[in-house]
């Protein structure tokens, strides 16, 4: 159910001016002057009058140039020659006819994007539908009316995104992309509005996707969306709860691709929001059947998040985002299903959106800090280095782990700004360290967004110097799913950090992709044994023999080993019965603020440089 607290769910009121549209494949006022004269229209014809007349009148729009091909068999060849902006295209001609030529243009990688006019003299439902289905972007009855002409013109011209020709279209399925999307969810909203109608955002998203993609690669994952786009395509197309006009004509951009594996279905016109899920049902109901990929049989159980307007989101930009988060909470559930966004999930989203802020003040107001958690020496039990963890003190004192933020941060792109204090805090605690003659290493973990910024090395370059620190005591941590996203890039980036002379460390080891045979193209010094390892140490053989074999494998490639999350003495002696060379845990210490570290090294006795 739809809760009606707009007013405390909107976590942008008037976030931004909405723009003027001029109808359903909305573009701004001023783009049409420019698309205006400068675009290239192209007609195909076998009457020259028909074309003659069009021509006058699109002149009289401000339009310029212009094709007029006769005969249809030399069409294909000019388009490709040409390109043009817009083709007006006669469904029946001699020798080669419309519909043939519509197929073909659709088909061409180069030119599947055209934008087509129909030009009809039939006003069946039937042709309609089927130039729909071949792809056609609009249609125009003959006798031409001139003031209908130039308002679709101009309209497909600026669906086309004029300077940019894939702006608005997703190459691979055709599809109208985000950006159209947008514009077309805005100019609905609007329609919503007059005409006191609802409309219903439906954000689908293929939670299997990922494993077809790591399986198969990235060929027939594509043609895999290409399936996916045109069965939900078919089915929200034979739908009688979605895609119409205003002019209670059927819309052909209902479906978008949103992102990846993401599509959106706008279902306007309706009663009520409620009425969407039979829409969402059916679009559950098609994806059942398996997807054959090339003799392999997957199954694609969407999850479909709806937000409805007005009710949801006063917005397109917190409505679509309502959309997603109602999507995620269906594929929690797991399986395939929908969700609507609820009252529930908008104190969720809520709390989120206040917490961003929050962190966004966190480091001036000094709300951040780090606590250590000393690495110890397997061997001699003394300390050997810390990790620096990171804590979030809000203001009421209620401290927040990074498992609540670091995430948010990462998606927020804030962890930018919290990993470079992180950074400069530790450098500055080592270096206070250094100049009492303390020598330990200290371990900063980095996160993805940060590591590959681009702008890492030169920032972890800029806070050694700037502190003053012994690089060789600085070690950096990165997980293994980090390093293992893009690896050429990883290790390009993982040189540049080593030329800083500071270390690297693989953190979680085991957990991710355990491709030992990566080992030997990072440039590492140490790897960490995930946690979860530790656990199964007491009970189980295999993650026994699991650890001893990564322990003798990472010495193998010269890797120093630090066992994760020690909690007891059993553990440890194991550890140590197999050589591993450092350990962390609970065994030895919690992560503590950095003042009760030093009370530890002291009963140590503090590690001096030789
Ligand atoms: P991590 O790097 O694997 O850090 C170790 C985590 O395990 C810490 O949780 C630590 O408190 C916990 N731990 C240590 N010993 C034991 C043990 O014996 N038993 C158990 N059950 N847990 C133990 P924490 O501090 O909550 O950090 C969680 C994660 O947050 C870290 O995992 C790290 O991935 C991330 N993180 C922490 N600080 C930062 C930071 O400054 N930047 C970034 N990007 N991520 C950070
Ligand atoms: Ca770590
Ligand atoms: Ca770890």
């Amino acid at each position: 159910m739809f809760t009606e607290n707009r007013k405390e769910i909107d976590p942008q009121p008037s976030a931004q001016e909405t723009p003027a549209f001029s109808g359903p494949a909305a573009a701004r006022p001023e783009d049409n002057l420019a698309l205006l004269g400068s675009a290239t229209i192209m007609m195909v014809d076998d009457e020259p009058i028909t074309m003659e007349v069009i021509q006058t009148f699109l002149e009289d729009a401000g339009y310029e140039r212009f094709r007029l091909i006769e005969d249809s068999r030399l069409a294909f060849d000019e388009i490709l020659e040409l390109r043009p902006d817009i083709l007006l295209l006669d469904l029946m001609m001699p020798n080669i006819g419309g519909f043939e030529i519509l197929e073909k243009i659709r088909a061409h990688p180069q030119i599947g994007y055209l934008p087509v006019i129909i030009l009809t003299s039939s006003c069946e439902a039937e042709t309609k539908l089927q130039a729909l289905d071949k792809g056609a972007t609009d249609f125009l009855a003959k006798p031409v009316d001139p003031s209908e002409l130039a308002l679709r013109v101009r309209n497909t011209l600026a669906a086309k995104a004029y300077q940019d020709q894939l702006a608005y279209y997703d190459p691979l399925t055709n599809l109208p992309n985000r950006r159209l999307f947008l514009d077309r969810l805005q100019w609905s909203m609007r329609q919503a509005d007059r005409q006191g109608s609802h409309l219903a955002v439906l954000h689908i998203t293929l939670s299997q996707f990922k494993r077809v993609y790591e399986t198969f690669g990235p060929e027939v994952s594509e043609q895999l969306i290409k399936l996916v786009a045109n069965r939900i395509q078919d089915c929200v197309r034979s739908s009688d709860l979605v895609g119409y006009n205003s002019a209670g004509e059927k819309d052909s951009n209902v479906l978008f691709r949103i992102g990846g594996s993401e599509f959106s279905v706008l279902c306007t016109q309706l009663q009520q929001t409620e009425s969407s899920a039979k829409a969402a049902a059916r679009i559950l109901d098609a994806m059942q059947s398996i997807f054959d990929i090339g003799g392999t049989e997957v199954q694609m159980p969407p999850s479909i998040g709806i937000a409805g307007y007005p009710g949801d989101a006063d917005d397109i930009e917190s409505l679509t985002q309502k959309a997603v988060i109602a999507a995620a909470q269906a594929s929690e559930k797991g399986g395939a299903g929908f969700e609507f966004f609820s009252g529930e999930m908008n104190i969720k989203s809520l709390q989120r959106i206040h917490m961003e802020a929050d962190l966004r003040h966190a480091i001036a107001n000094n709300e951040l800090l780090l606590y250590y958690q000393p690495k110890v020496s397997v061997k001699s039990n003394a300390v050997v280095g810390v990790e620096a963890l990171i804590r979030w003190r809000k203001p009421n004192g209620q401290m927040v782990f990074p498992d609540q933020f670091i995430p948010l941060a990462e998606e927020s792109g804030l962890i930018i700004p919290v990993g470079e204090w992180v950074l400069k805090t530790a450098c500055a605690q080592l270096a206070a360290w250094q100049a009492q003659g303390i020598w330990i290493s200290i371990a900063v973990n980095l996160s993805a967004k940060q590591f590959y910024a681009g702008t890492m090395i030169d920032t972890v370059s800029r806070i050694i110097d700037e502190s003053g620190i012994d690089p060789s005591y600085l070690t950096l941590e990165l997980t293994e799913s980090l390093l293992m996203d893009d690896t050429s890039l990883a290790v390009g980036t993982l040189r540049g950090l080593t030329e800083l002379k500071s270390k690297i460390s693989m953190d979680d080891f085991g957990t991710g992709y355990s491709s030992l045979s990566y080992l030997k193209s990072f440039p590492l010094n140490e790897l960490k044994i995930d946690r979860s390892f530790m656990t199964g140490l007491n009970a189980s053989r295999q993650d026994q023999a699991l650890v001893s074999a990564i322990v003798y494998l990472a010495h193998e490639f010269g890797l120093s080993v630090v066992a994760e999350g020690v909690e007891d003495p059993s553990q440890l002696a194991f550890l140590s019965g197999i050589g591993c060379d450092q350990y962390q845990g609970y065994l030895f210490s919690k992560p503590v603020p950095v003042a009760e570290i030093a009370p530890m090294l002291a009963s140590q006795g503090i590690q001096r440089r030789v």
